[in-house]
C-alpha cells in the first residue's frame, strides 16, 4: 500500500481525552478515531490489526471443531424477558424499538439468541455435543466508558456457545476453548495467565478469565513469572508461613507503652523503632453476633473473602464506628487480640513467628510490646488470611510471586441449564426422557485485545506490533530527497515495493514526499516490524538498510537480497 493513496493521518499530539497507552498511541498513529463516548471508527490500519487478531481467534476456533455462525446485533427484548436479563443487565443495554413499538436492544452478549435458535434446531442426544461460535459487535451502555478500546461501548467480540448432554460432556469442551485461548493470546504476543474465578453460588460452575499483564488492567492478580501459577487476589495463595514454635521465648513479660495520639501501624513502629512487620494488626468483625478479631502482620493486609471463608458458615461482617462505638473495650486503632470479650480470634500462619510482637493495649494511646503467639494471646483458627505481596513465594514452584494489574481479554465460563431452561433448549435422551441441554460459554474480546497488546508493545516512539498482528510486515521508506539521485532512489524503492508483494509481503510503502525525520518517526509511531530504507547512500553500495522496530537492531541487506532477507 502507497501511504499517498492510504487513508492513513498521523497526529503530532496527544489526543487530550486519551489517559491510556494504547489509546493514545492508537489514535495518534491513525488507527481509529473517537466517533462518540466509547464508539470508535477503525481506520484502514486498525482494520487490519483487528482483521489478524480476528483471524487468529477465528483458526483457533475452527481447529477445535466449533462452527461458526452470525447472529443478530439487534436482538427482540421479549427473549430477554425470558431469561429475567432485560432487568439484570439493565441500564448496561442499549434498548430501541420498532415502528410497531416492538423492544429491542443492540446485542450486550447473545446466550439467549443462540439458545433459542439451538432450541429450534437440536433435540436429540445425538445432535449433541455441539459448540458453536460468531465475531461479531457488541453494544454495553457502560457507566464509564474509558481507556479507549479496553471499555468500549461498541466492542467487538467473539462469542461461543457450547450445549451438551451433560457436565462431564461440557468439560471437555471448556478444557479445549481454555486451551485454545492458551494459544490465541500467545500467537498475539500477550504475557497472560488464566484466573480461576470463584466458583459460582450453587458451586461447581468453573470459570476463568484470562487476564492480559498491564498496569493499567483493571483486575489485580497474582501471578508467578516461573511457572503458570495465576489466582485472583481474593483467593491467591503464598507458600504457607513456617509455623515456628516459640523456642526462643524470652523472660521479658509485656509491657504497656505510651502510644499518644498513634492508632496507625506506622506510627508507632517509628515511635518504637521498630519495623512495621513486627506490629500486630488486629481487624475487628462481627461474625452472626459474636465479636472476631483477624490478625496479621502489620505490613499486610487482611484478605476478608479468605477470612470469609475461615469463619463459614458464620457470616462475616466488618466492623464499623456503630460497632465500634458498641464496644468501646476495643478502641479503634489499639485493639490487642488478649481482651475476654473477643470470642473468635482467626490469625495468619505468619503470627506463629519465632519473636514477640507489638499489640494494641485495648486502652486508647497505649501499646503493649513483648506479646508471644500462644503465651499472651492464643488464637482460635489459623487460616492464610493475609494479603498476598510481590515477592511472596508462589505456592506451586516457591520463586517470587508478583502482584500486577490485568485486562480480561477473555473469559470461559460454565453456564449449566440456566438459559436452556428459559428458553426451552431441551434433548431427549436415549431413553425418550427430555433434559434440558448443559452449556458453557467462552468470550474474546477481539478490540480490547487489540488495545491490550498495545500497552504490552510500546515505547515512547510509538507502537511495536508482534509480528502475527501487525497491519503490514515491512515499512518501505523511500529518502528519494531532491538531489541528482532521487529517481534513482525512487524507481529502485519501487522495484522493491513490488517485488515484495509480489512474494507475499505486505508493505506500507512510505512515497510521500516528506522528510527522512518525519517518514522514520511515522514508522516508529505506526509500528510495523521491519522497517525497510532504501537512501541514495544505501544505493551506491548496494544495500537496503533494515532496522527491527521492536529491538531498534540495525543492518544493512544486499539491495539483490531483500526478499530472501526478509522471508
Ligand atoms: P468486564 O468485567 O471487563 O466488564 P465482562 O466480564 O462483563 O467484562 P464478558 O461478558 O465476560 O465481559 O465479555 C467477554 C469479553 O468481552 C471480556 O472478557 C472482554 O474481553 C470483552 N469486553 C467486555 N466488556 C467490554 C467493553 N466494555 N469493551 C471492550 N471489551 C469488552
Ligand atoms: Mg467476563
Amino acid at each position: 500500500m502507497r501511504m499517498t493513496k492510504f487513508l492513513v493521518r498521523t497526529l503530532r499530539d496527544d489526543p487530550a481525552d486519551a489517559d491510556v497507552d494504547s489509546h493514545r498511541l492508537l489514535v495518534r498513529a491513525g488507527y481509529i478515531r473517537k466517533v462518540a463516548a466509547g464508539v470508535y471508527s477503525w481506520l484502514p490500519l486498525g482494520q487490519r490489526v483487528l482483521r489478524k487478531v480476528e483471524q487468529i481467534v477465528r483458526d483457533e476456533m475452527d481447529a477445535t471443531g466449533a462452527q461458526e455462525l452470525t447472529l443478530p446485533i439487534a436482538q427482540p427484548l421479549e427473549l430477554w424477558e425470558k431469561s429475567g436479563r432485560d432487568k439484570t443487565y439493565g441500564p448496561l443495554m442499549f434498548r430501541l424499538e420498532d415502528r410497531k413499538e416492538t423492544g429491542f436492544c443492540l446485542a450486550p452478549t447473545a446466550e439467549e439468541v443462540i439458545t433459542s435458535t439451538v432450541a429450534n434446531e437440536l433435540s436429540s442426544y445425538r445432535d449433541l455435543p455441539m459448540n458453536l461460535y460468531q465475531i461479531n459487535w457488541k453494544y454495553r451502555d457502560e457507566l464509564r466508558p474509558r481507556f479507549g478500546l479496553l471499555r468500549a461501548r461498541e466492542f467487538l467480540m467473539k462469542d461461543a456457545y457450547s450445549f451438551h448432554t451433560d457436565v462431564e460432556d461440557l468439560r471437555v469442551t471448556y478444557k479445549e476453548m481454555y486451551d485454545a485461548y492458551h494459544k490465541i493470546f500467545t500467537r498475539c504476543g500477550l504475557t497472560f495467565r488464566p484466573v480461576e474465578g470463584e466458583a459460582g453460588e450453587i458451586g461447581g460452575d468453573i470459570n476463568h478469565e484470562f487476564m492480559a499483564v498491564a498496569a493499567v488492567g483493571e483486575d489485580d492478580f497474582v501471578w508467578c513469572k516461573s511457572c503458570d501459577y495465576a489466582a485472583n487476589v481474593e483467593v491467591a495463595k503464598r507458600q504457607p508461613a513456617q509455623a515456628m514454635p516459640s523456642e526462643n521465648e524470652s523472660q521479658q513479660q509485656p509491657t504497656r507503652v505510651h502510644t499518644p495520639d498513634m492508632p496507625g501501624i506506622a506510627a508507632v513502629a517509628q515511635h518504637l523503632g521498630e519495623s512495621e512487620d513486627v506490629l500486630l494488626k488486629s481487624f475487628a468483625f462481627d461474625a452472626d453476633g459474636e465479636m472476631g478479631l483477624a490478625l496479621v502482620p502489620g505490613d499486610r493486609e487482611v484478605n476478608e473473602f479468605a477470612l470469609a471463608r475461615a469463619i463459614a458458615p458464620k457470616k462475616l461482617r466488618v466492623f464499623d464506628d456503630n460497632d465500634f462505638a458498641a464496644h468501646p473495650e476495643l478502641p479503634k486503632g489499639y485493639i490487642g487480640p488478649h481482651h475476654p470479650s473477643v470470642a473468635v480470634v482467626v490469625a495468619d500462619p505468619s503470627i506463629r513467628a519465632d519473636h514477640p510482637w507489638v499489640t494494641g493495649a485495648n486502652e486508647v494511646d497505649h501499646h503493649i510490646t513483648d506479646m508471644w503467639c500462644d503465651r499472651d494471646f492464643t488464637v482460635g483458627i489459623w487460616a492464610d488470611i493475609a494479603s498476598i505481596q510481590s515477592g511472596d513465594e508462589c505456592p506451586q514452584c516457591g520463586k517470587a510471586l508478583s502482584v500486577d494489574r490485568g485486562i480480561e481479554v477473555g473469559q470461559v465460563f460454565e453456564i449449566g441449564t440456566k438459559y436452556s431452561t428459559a428458553l426451552g433448549a431441551t434433548f431427549v435422551d436415549a431413553d425418550g426422557v427430555s433434559h434440558p441441554m448443559v452449556m458453557g460459554c467462552y468470550g474474546v474480546g477481539i478490540s480490547r485485545t487489540v488495545a491490550a497488546i498495545t500497552e504490552e508493545h510500546h515505547d515512547d516512539k510509538g507502537i511495536a506490533w508482534p509480528a502475527s498482528v501487525a497491519p503490514f510486515d515491512v515499512h518501505l521508506v523511500a529518502l528519494a530527497g531532491k538531489g541528482a539521485a532521487a529517481e534513482e532512489v525512487r524507481t529502485a524503492a519501487d522495484a522493491l515495493y513490488r517485488d515484495l508483494r509480489a512474494h507475499g509481503i505486505d508493505v506500507l510503502y512510505d512515497d510521500r514526499d516528506a522528510s527522512p525525520g518525519v517518514k522514520f518517526a511515522d514508522a516508529d509511531l505506526i509500528g510495523i516490524p521491519v522497517q525497510l530504507t532504501v537512501g541514495a547512500k544505501g544505493l551506491a553500495r548496494g544495500v537496503v538498510e533494515r532496522k527491527l522496530r521492536a529491538s531498534g537492531e540495525r543492518d544493512d541487506i544486499a539491495a539483490d537480497g531483500v526478499v530472501a532477507a526478509i522471508r
